[in-house]
């Protein structure tokens, strides 16, 4: 099956047997635990809702199949996967980063794990030859996004994954910018994908949660351990929202990337816009790269006005359609100025050495009609 339809299927298949009600869609099965006839045998493997849910067990049947793995997780922020996934690791460990990590990663890899004796490099890296440099005799883990946050950088994830296995490093790929319908890590050779399924995954803006996909069965092993040793599940009411969400997600992704490239062309047009960071672009950084790896390049751009910072908030505040706010890849249109809302967290003398300037200007085109957008675009640039 194709992934339209695996989209729609994978987990939900109706139970028409074993008095099951036929439902096509997954019910929300709230209950906490679960009765037993036999002491030493759990009914349908089922013991407590933390160490397995019927509802988030068919999100994570789903999940494991939009990516292509043998395994998926989910948890109840894409900040608790990400957690977990640090958790399998051990004190004197060292990582490598992308240094232009999503600002919520960065904190919780700078000013939690760090704490515990986890060591991390914030790196610009492209291909598997640019992370040679940054190992260290310690280095368990190459940390990617692709594109990243916000500047659109694209890593050569087969090549970073090739140079990893050399040496034994564990590549990750945070994959929530592409979606999986744009961009398949593990067919890439990485060795766990992870998302922000509050982003392009769930796609409605109802639900934060996150999730891990992983090939590798040990390694499933371990994760499938701490997510329940550790308990930052996803509920099951928030599966079922995020499982809703995925049954469109291919049609809602064609419909970004199309609206994507109608504001670029028009973006490009105006003065007041000096620079736009999208992958899509050819003159884009890593345009061939992302041509190579990725099937399309989702509705995320980032761009820079030719103004100061004062003129940047009145376009912003100026906006009467498209929503200022964090988050991203949901079905509304959000935009956000990132040195003082989702990046803010990053020093500003790292935010200036890794190139996120004051000016700059993130939006996540939604899937309203293109010349809505456009419009309310056009009135508040005349604003500045
Ligand atoms: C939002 C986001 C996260 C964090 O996910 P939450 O669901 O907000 O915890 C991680 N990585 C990227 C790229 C994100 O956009």
């Amino acid at each position: 099956m194709k992934f339209s339809t695996n989209a729609v299927h994978a987990g939900n298949e109706p139970n028409l047997k074993d008095g099951g009600f036929g439902d096509v869609i997954v019910p929300i099965h709230l209950s906490t635990t679960f009765a037993r006839s036999k002491v030493d045998k759990p009914t349908a493997g089922l013991e407590y809702s933390r160490s397995g849910n019927p509802t988030r067990g068919a999100l994570e049947k789903n999940l494991a199949n939009l990516e292509h793995a043998k395994f998926a997780y989910a948890f109840s922020s894409g900040l608790a996967a990400i957690t977990n996934i640090l958790l399998s690791l051990k004190k004197g460990d060292h990582v490598i980063s992308i240094d232009d990590v999503y600002g919520g990663t960065r904190r919780l890899f700078t000013r939690v794990f760090q704490d515990f004796g986890l060591e991390f490099t914030f790196a610009d890296f492209a291909t598997g030859k640019d992370i040679e440099k940054y190992i260290r005799k310690n280095t368990k883990m190459v940390w990617v996004e692709s594109p990243t946050n916000p500047l659109m950088k694209i890593i050569d994830i087969a090549s970073v994954s090739t140079a990893a296995k050399k040496y034994n490093l564990l590549t990750v790929v945070d994959n929530t910018f592409a979606s999986p319908y744009f961009q398949k890590p593990l067919d890439l050779g990485a060795d766990i994908v992870i998302h922000s399924m509050t982003k392009y995954i769930g796609g409605h803006s109802t639900s934060v949660a996150g999730a891990i996909m992983i090939n590798n069965a040990s390694l499933a092993e371990k994760i499938k351990f701490l997510q329940n040793a550790v308990g930052a599940i996803l509920s099951p009411f928030d599966s079922f929202m995020i499982l809703n969400g995925i049954k469109t997600l291919s049609l809602r992704m064609e419909k970004h990337q199309e609206n994507a490239f109608k504001v670029i062309e028009f973006l490009q047009k105006n003065s007041k816009v000096r620079k736009i960071y999208f992958p899509g672009l050819p003159s884009h950084k890593g345009y061939d790269i992302a041509k190579k790896q990725m099937s399309g390049f989702s509705g995320m751009l980032s761009f820079e006005l030719n103004t100061n910072l004062k003129s940047s908030v009145r376009f912003l505040e100026s906006l009467k359609l498209i929503s200022v706010a964090e988050s991203l890849g949901v079905v509304e249109s959000l935009i956000e100025h990132p040195a003082s809302m989702t990046h803010a967290s990053v020093p500003p003398e790292e935010r200036k050495k890794i190139g996120l300037s004051d000016g700059l200007i993130r939006l996540s085109v939604g899937i309203e009609d293109t010349e809505d957008l456009i419009d309310d675009l056009s009135q508040a640039l005349k604003k500045i």
